[in-house]
């Protein structure tokens, strides 16, 4: 798979810049910065506008590296350190369209501790809206094995964060749990359900009421 050129780069780099995005390795392959791309235009969609994205998540840096991990450090204090990690074990997924939806695992991540005092950040805990999904959910499944199933045949236990991650994820993209469904059977009762759906929708409301703030303070 070829290396995007300095062209291909730019362009990609430059639709994201709005949402807050911003791409910091240089070495990207077409292919990932296709996959970047999409996964981030899915989820700006979703949330209503690009600015949507940027608020909720705080703006976030993107690395390649090639063992990535998706890690995406939320402790770093100042938003703009914040850094997603992504290489060979997110991108090379399949179906490929996977990768985009461990992208947005991970925007999932940037938006909770955004939302977080710095003490909660310092120490990578949950933050307010992990806290309040939590609350909120009491005891319905989440969405998949890794995001607080806890069905018969997940290996998972429950993590609050990688359930609002999960979330997210399922939310922006309904065809993942689908696919898990049809495709893994300790996966069989996958689906975002309504308390959970209803939280999420929750967020997204929170976050399109902050940028219409953010509007009208620059009018
Ligand atoms: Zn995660």
């Amino acid at each position: 798979m070829p290396e995007a050129s300095a062209e291909e780069f730019g362009v990609v780099a430059g639709k994201l810049h709005p949402t807050g995005v911003n791409l910091i390795s240089r070495d990207w392959q077409q292919s990932e910065l296709q996959i970047i791309d999409a996964a981030v235009a899915r989820i700006s969609q979703v949330l209503g506008s690009a600015r949507a994205v940027q608020i909720a998540t705080g703006g976030v840096r993107m690395e390649r590296t090639p063992e990535g991990g998706g890690l995406t450090y939320g402790f770093w204090i100042l938003p703009w350190w914040k850094r997603i990690v992504l290489g060979d074990p997110e991108f090379q997924q399949d179906p490929a369209w996977r990768g985009q939806v461990a992208e947005v695992h991970e925007l999932g991540h940037a938006w909770d501790p955004q939302r977080s005092p710095v003490w909660v950040r310092v120490f990578n805990g949950a933050g307010r809206i992990v806290n309040a999904m939590s609350a909120f959910v009491a005891e319905e499944p989440g969405p998949t094995c890794y995001g607080g199933l806890m069905g018969p045949d997940c290996h998972f236990a429950r993590v609050p964060r990688e359930e609002w991650a999960e979330s997210v994820a399922a939310y922006v993209f309904p065809e993942y749990t689908e696919w898990l469904r049809a495709n893994l059977p300790a996966e069989r009762d996958a689906g975002l359900r309504p308390k959970h759906k209803a939280f999420v929708e929750k967020q997204i409301e929170a976050v399109r009421k902050m940028v219409a703030n953010d509007e009208s303070q620059r009018a």
